[in-house]
């Protein structure tokens, strides 16, 4: 049933509302709740409709669950998710508005929030107001899944996901924050491309410790603990983990292969060809190819011992890992004590979650997203890829096959950075395409 839904106008100005309240999750302590439940209230206000056709739960504190009822019975809903925390604002950096103001000039919407996560947020509540007003029921059960504690790994999310798990339901599709629509995604692609992220990466923090006898330094043992972290450290070189291309790669390959010009073509194309080369060559160009590809590993801090001349009791390093799509933590320690190879060496994890499947990229779910964002962004090719950050989302790819991360609002290079970053800021045109590419995916449910 199409809607003929027309958009409300203003959306500017409804996300410029949604950024004035600083709901800084890593800052709770500071300010309290009282922003986040001011932005329940906000919602309450903006979005009439949606408070009276949907039922709303409140999940833990931070989280927000609404369920619109579909026309068919017993059928698994969609899942349309996004959050309304954000990241604290470095008080010194130079804004050119200030970031909670939520400031529209030249276009654009100024302020913390207005990528990451409100203006995706924006776009989704519109089209579901909208097509409220035109008086549409979509096919299946849709559930709108909000969290306020994304940015500090909190609950939020995971209680949602664990509810819905509880309650039978699986989700036939989950969409959340993660890929865009960018330019020129790689070397050699002309035009813009959807990234859909079909996978998120794991991670994992762990502690790399020894111990040895103390004593004067006059006398040293071969080796002291601080020697023995160190030697440690330098064995877990990139190819610590072997480099496993996800099945999402040769597809986005193929896709890219015809928008590339000069070698690019050729390359692109040769490597769509042979996933087994894929994981080699996009780990032997390091970057974000490489991490795309393999399990990373970053030594992030050191420290041992006491004083310049006394030998060092203990010693130890801290090592950040992003795990490859279905690694585990505990696969992932099991590698590193391995390559270590030392049982005087200790390999403590501190924190860490496990990576995500994939998701397919060829059924339905995945060519409904192509088909919304057609409608959208018609310029953009509508391609897989891995996301690097972790999202709320990966809750709900444990148990539910269909989990897709991306958000309906081109972003340029410029922009990007600025997410976390100065000037974050939306484009009012792109939050019109958004809200149509929610409108023509909640059309094109069918049960
Ligand atoms: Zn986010």
């Amino acid at each position: 049933m199409a809607s003929n839904a027309s958009p409300r106008a203003d959306i500017a100005k409804r996300l410029s509302r949604m950024i004035q309240l600083p709901t800084v999750s890593a800052e709770l302590e500071s300010r309290g709740n009282t922003p986040f439940e001011a932005f329940v209230t906000l919602l309450e206000e903006l979005y009439p409709l949606v408070h009276t056709h949907l039922t709303r739960e409140r999940i833990t504190d931070f989280g927000l669950l609404f369920h619109w009822r579909g026309s068919a019975h017993n059928t698994d809903p969609a899942v349309l998710m996004a959050h309304y925390d954000v990241v604290p604002v470095d008080e010194s950096d130079p804004w050119s508005y200030p970031p909670f103001e939520g400031h529209i000039a030249d276009g654009f919407v100024y302020g913390r929030g207005a990528l990451d996560d409100k203006g995706p947020m924006v776009v989704l509540l519109d089209a579901v107001e909208n097509l409220l007003i035109a008086g549409f029921t979509p096919a299946r059960d849709i559930y709108l899944s909000f969290g306020g504690n994304e940015e500090t790994f909190g609950e939020a999310g995971e209680r949602i996901a664990d509810t819905l798990h509880e309650r039978g339901i699986t989700p036939w599709l989950v969409l959340d924050e993660g890929g865009a629509v960018v330019d020129a995604p790689l070397p050699f692609v002309s035009g813009k491309a959807a990234m859909i992220g079909v996978g998120e990466k794991g991670l994992a923090t762990v502690r790399i410790s020894a111990r040895s006898e103390g004593g004067h330094s006059s006398v040293p043992p071969p080796l002291t603990a601080v020697g023995r972290v160190s030697r440690a450290v330098t064995k877990l070189t990139p190819r610590t983990f072997h480099a496993r291309a996800p099945r999402a790669i040769p597809r986005m390959l193929a896709l890219f292969a015809p928008r590339s010009s000069g070698p690019g073509r050729m390359l692109y194309r040769t490597l769509a060809a042979w996933p087994w080369l894929n994981a080699r060559v996009f780990a032997t160009l390091g970057g974000e190819a490489a991490a795309m590809v393999r399990t990373t590993i970053a030594p992030t801090r050191l420290s041992g011992g006491t004083a310049n001349n006394v030998l060092p009791s203990q010693a130890s390093a801290t090592v950040n890992l992003r795990l490859a799509l279905g690694e585990t933590v505990e696969g992932t320690a099991r590698r590193l004590r391995k390559r270590i190879g030392d049982k005087e060496v200790t390999v403590e994890v501190l924190e860490g979650n496990d990576a995500s499947p994939e998701s397919p990229s060829d059924g339905p779910q995945f060519a409904l997203i192509t088909e919304a964002v057609r409608a959208s962004h018609p310029e953009a090719i509508t391609v897989p890829y891995v996301t690097m950050a972790a999202t709320d989302s990966r809750y709900f790819h444990r148990y539910c096959r269909h989990t897709y991360r991306f958000a309906p609002l081109m972003m340029n290079a410029e922009q990007r950075a600025a997410v976390h970053g100065i000037d974050e800021r939306v484009a009012i045109s792109e939050l019109e395409r958004g809200e149509l590419f929610h409108r023509t995916l909640i059309e094109g449910l069918s049960a």
